[in-house]
């Protein structure tokens, strides 16, 4: 099972009409000091703040409307989010299942957009199994976060939107942004060098690919909250396509991702911890950039209270 260049092409005509063609701007700062152009890729400006509003479209518009009793989905919070607001725009019934650790505002968001947010157990397991419940008894249809070619379709369309630089910076979690990006770019732009962000600690696919199979991890709080999570130890389709396409998977401190966070936040761009790990990257010299480079701001859902902390010195998620 796997995505193909028109499979994104085809993505990007289905939702046109409710997703955002993000702006792509400068990062002065960061081009000056380090002597090439460095782009940012705003998805923090997407509808409900992430990328995700993307896959969420696509895989439902890909659905039979005419079977569709509602969509259900377990989520670490932007895709939930994702889910909600496509669901109500196309007039489908939502249930969101979220574990009890996923931070009060993005549950608070869910609500509001109208799901039937269900708070189930403290992991993304319990969530899941949640979500295998609706599905049995009340006949809904699972929107995944990311394995799934729907999803990583329309994930990456944002491929579509960054030209062909030299160098892409995507955050990487369960992969379905690096996958989709990987094969919209790689198709347009065979040189170019896609690489995956994550965290240090707790990264799932990192660990996976070095494994050379989905292995499972032991989650950590993190900055990047939204990068947590396993990818799947029965993954179908972003595994084989992060292992294939991206040239490489760099990993971050919780320091380095605060000072991403912090060095966005000075040019106005509220980001979280996992859309910052690009620039993240290139701050702490773990990037070399040799040609024009796109940073994916991935997302801006973050607790402004925390947000508040780590511009103000804070390196790590505690209080
Ligand atoms: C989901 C998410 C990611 C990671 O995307 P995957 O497709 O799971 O790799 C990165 N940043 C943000 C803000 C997200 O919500």
């Amino acid at each position: 099972m796997t995505v193909t260049p028109a499979d994104i092409r085809t993505a990007a005509d289905r939702i046109r009409d409710h997703v955002v063609d993000t702006p792509l701007l400068p990062d002065e700062a960061l081009s000056a000091m380090l002597g090439q152009p460095v782009l940012m890729k705003c998805e923090h400006r997407q509808t409900t703040g992430a990328f995700k509003l993307r896959g969420a479209a696509n895989a439902i518009l890909s659905l039979d409307r005419g079977a569709l009793r509602g969509v259900a989905t377990a989520s670490t919070g932007n895709h939930g989010r994702a889910v909600a607001h496509a669901a109500r725009a196309l007039g489908v019934p939502a249930v969101v299942c979220l574990s009890r650790l996923v931070p009060a505002n993005k549950v608070r968001a869910i609500r509001d957009l109208g799901a039937d947010v269900r708070l189930v157990g403290d992991s993304q397991d319990d969530a899941m199994a949640e979500v295998s419940r609706a599905v049995t008894r009340e006949g809904l249809t699972e929107i995944p976060p990311f394995d799934h070619p729907a999803v990583v379709a329309g994930q990456g369309t944002v491929g579509l939107e960054i030209g062909a630089p030299d160098t892409v910076l995507v955050p990487l979690s369960g992969g379905g942004l690096a996958a989709g990006i990987a094969v919209a770019v790689k198709a347009l732009s065979p040189r170019t060098r896609v690489i995956g962000l994550t965290m240090e600690r707790g990264a799932a696919m990192a660990a996976s690919l070095r494994a050379g199979h989905p292995v499972a991890v032991t989650e950590t709080a993190t900055l990047a909250d939204s990068l947590g999570g396993g990818i799947g130890l029965q993954n179908r389709v972003t595994f084989a396509l992060c292992r294939d396409l991206l040239d490489s998977v760099v990993l971050l401190t919780e320091p380095e991702i605060a000072q991403g966070i912090r060095h966005l936040g000075r040019l106005g761009h509220i980001v979280e911890g996992a859309a910052a790990v690009g620039t993240a990257a290139l701050l702490a010299g773990k990037v070399v950039p040799r040609g024009p480079t796109v940073a994916i701001l991935s997302g801006g859902n973050i607790d402004p209270a925390l947000h508040a902390r780590v511009m103000a010195g804070a390196d790590t998620v505690a209080a």
